[in-house]
C-alpha cells in the first residue's frame, strides 16, 4: 500500500540546535536529494548505500551557491522508518538552514508533510501496528521514567501482543463452535458450548485484569492532577516548593496571597504528579480572593489527588472540618505540617475526621516526611500493579473503551451460552469481540479514526 507521493518536513525541534534535520520519505526522496547534494569526494545520492552516511553541502542548484554542509544519510525501502525510500539531510539547526533546503526540496515537487505522516505512513505499509503507532508520541511526551517504560513498551508491541493473544483465543473458540455447527447433534453443541463458556469466562477475566492497569496507565501517561489545599498560611506553597526541590512557586507569610493556580510536574517515584497550587478555601469578602476559593473547588473537583495541609500547631479549625468532610469519597491524602513546631494539634481528631485517608505528619519547612508522603503517593497509585511491568498497561482511553465493549461482548456471549441459544447465537456475540479488539491494532478500523490518531502528532513525526 505504498504512497504514490514524496513527502518531506523538518524532523527536529524548532528554535537553534546543534543539528537539525530535513526528512523525505516516498518514491523520489532520494532522487531529489541527489540534485542538491554535491558529497565531499564526488559522492552523489543515487549511488549511495543504505544506513551509510556521506559528508558534503546542499548547493542550490539553481544558483549554484552553497546552503550549508551536512550529513546524509539514506535509507533504501523497505528497510527505513516508512518502509518508503527515506533521505535524512542533517545540517545546523537554525531555523535558517533548515528551512532553505526544506524550501529546496519543496521546489522540487516533494509535499510537506502533514502531522504525524511519517509515522502513518510507518503504520499503514505494516512496519507499525496502530497501539504501537500511538506508542510513538508517548515516548517524544513521557515525562517520567515509568511512563517512558510504559510507552517504549508499547513501541515494542508488549501490548498489541496481549490483545493479539485474546482475538486469537476468541477465534479458535469461533472455530470450536463452527464445527459443533457442522456436526449438530445436540450433545456435541451442548459439549461445545460449556467449553467456550469456561474459555470465554476465563478471557473476560483477563481482559478485566488488564482494564484494572488502566487507571494507572493514564496517571503515567498524562499525569496525576494534584490539589494542594489548607487555610491560608498552613504551607501549601512551601509543600509545593519542597516537592521541586526548589524555590519556584513564590511562598510568602501574608494570608492569601498565592492566588494564581500554577501548574508543574514532578517526578514522584516515577509518577507525574501535575501540582496545581491553589488558594486557601477560606470563605471570604475580598474579591480577588473569592475567585483564587472558587478555583481551589473547582480544581479539587477535576483532580485526582488532594492533599489536604494541616497545621500541626493549632488546634483544627472549623474551616479544617469542612474541608475533611469533602474528602470522603476522594483519593486524599491528609498532610499534617509544621511538625517541628511545638504540636497543638488534637490527632486522634484528625483520624476521626477522616477515618480512611492515609495521614502523614511532614514539615515543608524542614522537608521531613516528604519522602514518606511520596512513598504514599506511589503506593495509591500503583495500587499493588507491579511497577516496572508498566510495559504491557492500559494507557489510553481509545483502549480503554476497546477492552470494555470487547469484555461486554465475551459477558453477552456467555448470557446466550446459559440461555441455551444455539451456537451460532454464541458466534456472533464472539465474533463482536474479535472485531472490537482489533481497533487496538488497527485491523479492524475506519479511516477517520487513523486520520484523527494522527493529527494529534507533531509535524516532522
Ligand atoms: P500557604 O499560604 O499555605 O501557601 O503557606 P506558605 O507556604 O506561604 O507558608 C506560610 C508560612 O508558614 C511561611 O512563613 C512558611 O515559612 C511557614 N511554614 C510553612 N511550612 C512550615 C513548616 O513545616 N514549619 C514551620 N515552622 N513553618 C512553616
Amino acid at each position: 500500500m505504498f504512497e504514490e507521493d514524496t513527502i518531506a518536513a523538518i524532523a527536529t525541534a524548532v528554535g537553534e540546535g546543534g543539528i537539525g534535520i530535513i526528512r523525505l520519505s516516498g518514491p523520489v526522496a532520494i532522487a531529489v536529494v541527489h540534485d542538491i547534494f554535491r558529497g565531499a569526494k564526488g559522492q552523489r545520492a543515487a549511488g549511495q548505500q543504505s544506513f551509510r552516511a556521506a559528508y558534503g553541502h546542499i548547493v542550490d542548484p539553481a544558483s549554484g551557491q552553497t546552503v550549508d554542509e551536512v550529513l546524509l544519510l539514506v535509507m533504501r525501502a523497505p528497510r527505513s522508518y516508512t518502509r518508503e525510500d527515506v533521505a535524512e539531510i542533517h545540517c545546523h539547526g537554525g531555523p535558517l538552514p533548515l528551512r532553505r533546503i526544506l524550501g529546496l526540496v519543496l521546489s522540487a515537487g516533494v509535499r510537506l508533510a502533514e502531522p504525524g505522516e511519517f509515522t502513518k505512513r510507518a503504520f499503514l505499509n505494516g512496519r507499525l501496528d496502530l497501539s504501537q503507532a500511538e506508542a510513538v508520541i508517548d515516548v517524544i511526551r513521557a515525562k517520567t521514567d515509568a511512563s517512558l517504560r510504559m510507552a517504549v513498551g508499547h513501541l515494542a508491541g508488549a501490548f498489541s501482543e496481549k490483545v493479539r493473544a485474546f482475538r486469537q483465543e476468541i477465534l479458535r473458540l469461533v472455530a470450536h463452535l463452527e464445527a459443533a455447527i457442522d456436526f449438530p447433534e445436540e450433545d456435541i453443541e451442548e459439549l461445545a458450548a460449556q467449553d467456550v463458556a469456561e474459555a470465554a469466562d476465563k478471557l473476560r477475566t483477563e481482559i478485566d485484569r488488564l482494564l484494572a492497569t488502566a487507571q494507572t496507565g493514564r496517571i503515567l501517561r498524562e499525569g496525576l492532577a494534584t490539589v494542594i489545599i489548607g487555610k491560608p498560611n498552613v504551607g501549601k506553597s512551601s509543600l509545593l516548593n519542597a516537592l521541586l526541590g526548589e524555590k519556584r512557586a513564590i511562598v510568602t507569610a501574608i494570608p492569601g496571597t498565592t492566588r494564581d493556580i500554577i501548574e508543574e510536574y514532578v517526578n514522584i517515584g516515577g509518577i507525574p504528579l501535575k501540582v496545581v497550587d491553589t488558594a486557601g478555601i477560606r470563605e471570604t469578602a475580598d474579591v480577588v480572593e473569592r475567585i483564587g476559593v472558587t478555583k481551589a473547588r473547582e480544581a479539587m473537583a477535576s483532580a485526582d489527588l488532594v492533599l489536604l495541609l494541616l497545621d500541626a500547631s493549632a488546634p483544627l479549625a472549623a474551616e479544617d472540618k469542612e474541608v475533611m468532610n469533602l474528602l470522603a469519597d476522594r483519593r486524599a491524602i491528609v498532610l499534617v505540617n509544621k511538625t517541628d513546631l511545638p504540636a497543638a494539634i488534637d490527632m486522634a481528631e484528625v483520624k476521626r475526621l477522616a477515618p480512611d485517608k492515609p495521614v502523614v505528619r511532614i514539615s515543608a519547612l524542614e522537608g521531613t516526611g516528604v519522602e514518606e508522603l511520596e512513598k504514599t503517593i506511589v503506593e495509591m497509585v500503583y495500587t499493588g500493579q507491579v511497577s516496572q511491568a508498566e510495559g504491557a498497561f492500559v494507557n489510553n482511553v481509545r483502549h480503554t473503551a476497546i477492552l470494555r465493549q470487547a469484555r461486554d461482548s465475551l459477558a453477552a456471549a456467555l448470557a446466550t451460552i446459559e440461555a441455551g441459544m444455539p451456537p451460532d447465537c454464541i458466534v456472533v456475540d464472539l465474533r463482536a469481540a474479535w472485531e472490537k479488539l482489533g481497533e487496538v491494532t488497527g485491523e479492524t478500523i475506519g479511516e477517520d479514526i487513523i486520520d484523527q490518531i494522527f493529527s494529534q502528532f507533531c509535524l516532522g513525526k
